[in-house]
């Protein structure tokens, strides 16, 4: 039996008939950029997370970016990361010129630790700090109440990061409506995935939106004018079209994935791994169905074996990348350098049968009985 990680081909079996009329469509129109398709796709989205404006961009990647080029951080200003996720959150901050604040997270929900963001504000650093961006990793939203009233109380900006959460939620309100901006990505693999790179920033504040749609098209104002430096991240419109098609199931999906990880936690719950923590209130969308366990790369290796796509997410923290070691040699975030070898994720898509489901169960059981002490 072989399960991979995620099936795109199974998903796309489901809206094959759909998603190539809504191509079709615009191939008929030849309008490729810039056109109602992503109009209707920013307006749909901006609404499902309960803010006013969605600005959609070519990658998640480019929706982090331009998010912080629109707050003008400068030199040596300061942005607030976790250490534990993908390069990307970091990379924006690099690239926009300010440096990143490694952070450790919380070893139950592998997102942001606020106690230490709290020192960090605290102490000298805090005073160039200017924006902390959360990110709700694996689905599992971050500390919402917790960050924002931090931000508040030091006066710095919240950028969420909800690339892997579209459709968590804190106390029934969004992912995405609790910070400044925030940023999704619809790579293909994400919970809401176009057939090619896209993402978007969305934000209640009508200036950064602006601003953030000049950012995203050269900085134009008019089709030869240009009032700021600005680049080509815009979404092109047969993303836009898929997304359209796709985004109806979103919830559907989103439902199915989380059927997937009750049967995994039921069945798992007496099985010597740490389980994903879900917090009262948080509603997870399971972008990943992580577990904690002793023998973590020999019990990958068997899975990986018997034809299950087992991953880590990730192996490398951030602070120990070879892009950011040099500046972060003496930096120890004692959680993120302990779960990155303990952490393994099992597949998760919403058309995982239950046959599924119970050969990646007893596989792994029988890896964890091979290799328990
Ligand atoms: C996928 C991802 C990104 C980047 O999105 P792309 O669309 O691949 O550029 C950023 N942050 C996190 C946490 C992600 O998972």
């Amino acid at each position: 039996m072989k399960i991979p990680l995620v099936d795109l081909k199974a998903q796309y079996r489901t809206i094959k008939s759909e998603v190539q009329n809504a191509i079709g469509a615009v191939l008929e129109d030849c309008t490729f950029i810039s056109s109602k398709r992503v109009e209707e796709f920013e307006h749909g989205f901006a609404k499902y997370v309960g803010v006013k404006h969605g600005i959609a961009v070519s990658s998640g990647t480019a929706a982090l970016e331009i998010s912080l080029r629109s707050l003008k951080l400068e030199r040596d200003d300061a942005v607030i990361v976790p250490a534990h996720t993908f390069i990307a959150t970091a990379e924006a901050i690099t690239l926009c010129g300010a440096r990143p604040v490694f952070v450790d997270v919380d070893e139950r929900t592998y997102n942001i630790d606020v106690n230490q963001v709290e020192n960090i504000l605290r102490n000298s650093v805090g005073k160039r700090v200017k924006a902390i961006i959360a990110v709700h990793l694996y689905g599992h939203p971050a500390d919402m109440q917790a960050l924002t009233a931090l931000a508040d109380r030091y006066g710095v900006i919240l950028i969420e990061d909800a690339a892997q959460a579209h459709g968590a939620q804190v106390g029934g309100r969004s992912v995405g409506a609790f910070g400044k901006m925030a940023c999704f990505s619809f790579f293909p693999g994400k919970n809401l995935g176009a057939y090619g790179d896209a993402g978007m920033i969305v934000t209640n504040d009508a200036d950064l939106a602006a601003l953030c749609k000049m950012l995203r098209n050269h900085g134009r104002i008019d089709k030869y004018e240009h009032a700021v430096t600005g680049t080509n991240a815009r979404m092109d419109e047969i993303q836009a079209a898929v997304l359209n098609v796709k985004f109806k199931y979103l919830n559907q999906w989103n439902e199915a994935r989380n059927r997937v990880a009750e049967i995994y936690t039921r069945k798992l719950v007496n099985a010597p791994v740490i389980l994903p923590t879900v917090l009262p209130d948080h509603h997870h969308v399971y972008h990943l169905y992580v577990i904690k366990m002793k023998h973590r790369n020999a019990v990958l290796k068997f899975l990986n074996e018997r034809g299950i796509g087992a991953g880590i997410h990730y192996p490398i923290p951030l602070h120990r990348q070879p892009a950011y070691v040099g500046q972060f040699k003496d930096l120890e975030l004692p959680n993120t350098d302990r779960l990155v070898n303990e952490i393994l994720s099992l597949p998760v898509f919403p058309e995982m049968t239950a046959e599924d489901i119970d050969y990646v169960v007893e596989t792994l059981k029988e890896g964890l009985e091979r290799w328990s002490e």
